[in-house]
């Protein structure tokens, strides 16, 4: 009976496997690349206090426009180019869905956020995966002939990349826009731990699609908020697959409360890519550990004498839960660590260098 009702689901579909996450628990969690300084309790209260002023009978505004309008000041980019979003997994479908169907192909770098590939597929596109290079940074040149080969209508990049930390220069960004005759989708969301953006490119190239999210730096995962930012011309086209009232009033107002204070997140991304140095220099020293640099808020690692999913499982044992990337392409020695709070920090390298046999590197 079961098998019956499946048959009617695409066979694509059913070749996949869901994007999952096991539900772990652990005293220093640093898996998921969240921001471990919440927000002041001042903000939240208000927020809240907003909240109870109205009515929760009613919807929120079709379009959510004054915080388009402070996401445009923030961002330096114009209203009308601009989508909010549920996260910004959310856009990333809407843009895919108006982009892709059978016969389409994106082209994708390999390792990166698996979502891209996951939904391009469930949507009857193919992606066409381009490695990394050999020290798991981009190559620009192999993304453009990849676009060329496949005629692909999307080329998508994560800047700085989910899970190897590496970036795309604006420059780079700019040739691939300009040789190749495709939408260009960056998403840029650890942009902040990087210090860079390509949002300024926009107003030159009209095949640029940019993509952020507050569940990072902005220290709101649990609110769901994303943004997308291109031509007014091609935000028209995707709010065409936007649900109607997709953000909800509570996670607007607490956006726009954020955006109106920025500086505690500023001094949070600072005091976090501080701690990404620190900890980049102390997993160097760690003897069979060799730390990816990376430009955001996590560090990819390799391992050597012991395998990943051991080492991960141990240190899980001891209460610090990391995340496991060794089932991704190229990166089967590797574990993902989100930069924590110095005590968390600690305790990772402290659970690590245990796993490891202790030793530090000879230091002469
Ligand atoms: N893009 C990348 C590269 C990510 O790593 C993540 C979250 N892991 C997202 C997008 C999703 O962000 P959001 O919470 O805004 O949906």
């Amino acid at each position: 009976m079961t098998t019956s009702a499946l048959r009617h689901v695409k066979p694509a579909v059913r070749a996949l496997r869901a994007y999952t996450l096991a539900a772990r628990r652990a005293a220093v969690k640093i898996n998921q690349n969240e921001n471990p300084y919440d927000l002041p309790l001042e903000l939240k209260r208000r927020v809240i206090e907003e909240a109870l002023a109205r009515p929760w009978s009613r919807y929120p505004d079709f379009d959510p426009r004054e915080l388009l309008e402070a996401l445009a000041r923030f961002a330096r980019w114009r209203a009308d180019g601009i989508l909010a979003g549920n996260g910004s997994n959310e856009l990333i479908e809407a843009l895919l869905m108006v982009t892709v169907g059978a016969g389409t192909t994106v082209v994708i770098p390999e390792p990166t956020f698996s979502l891209y590939a996951l939904l391009t597929e469930v949507l009857g596109g193919r992606a066409a995966r381009v490695p990394l290079a050999a020290d798991l940074e981009y190559d620009v040149g192999a993304l453009i002939q990849a676009q060329r080969e496949h005629h692909a209508s999307v080329v998508i990049v994560c800047s700085p990349n989910n899970p190897t930390g590496g970036v795309l220069s604006p420059d780079e960004v700019k040739r691939l826009c300009r040789d190749s005759d495709a939408l260009v989708v960056v998403d840029e969301a650890y942009h902040e731990f990087a210090g860079q953006s390509v949002v300024p490119l926009l107003h030159d190239h009209p095949n640029l699609i940019v993509l952020r999210t507050f569940s990072k730096a902005m220290a709101m995962a649990g609110l769901r908020v994303g943004y997308l930012l291109a031509s007014p011309e091609l935000v028209s086209e995707i709010n065409k697959a936007r649900l109607p009232y997709n953000l909800n009033f509570f996670s607007q107002a607490a956006a726009l409360a954020v955006l109106s204070d920025p500086a505690p997140i500023d001094a949070a991304v600072a005091r976090l890519v501080r701690a990404r140095e620190g900890l980049f220099a102390a997993l160097s020293a760690v003897s069979g550990v060799r730390p990816y640099r990376s430009h955001a808020n996590f560090i990819l690692f390799a391992l050597d004498g012991r395998t990943a999913p051991d080492v991960f499982r141990e240190m899980y044992e001891a209460g610090v839960l990391v995340r496991d990337v060794s089932s991704a392409a190229g990166l089967s020695a590797c574990l993902r660590v989100t930069v924590g709070t110095d005590e968390e920090n600690a305790a990772f390298l402290a659970a690590l260098r245990r796993a490891m046999g202790t030793r530090e590197k000879e230091r002469n």
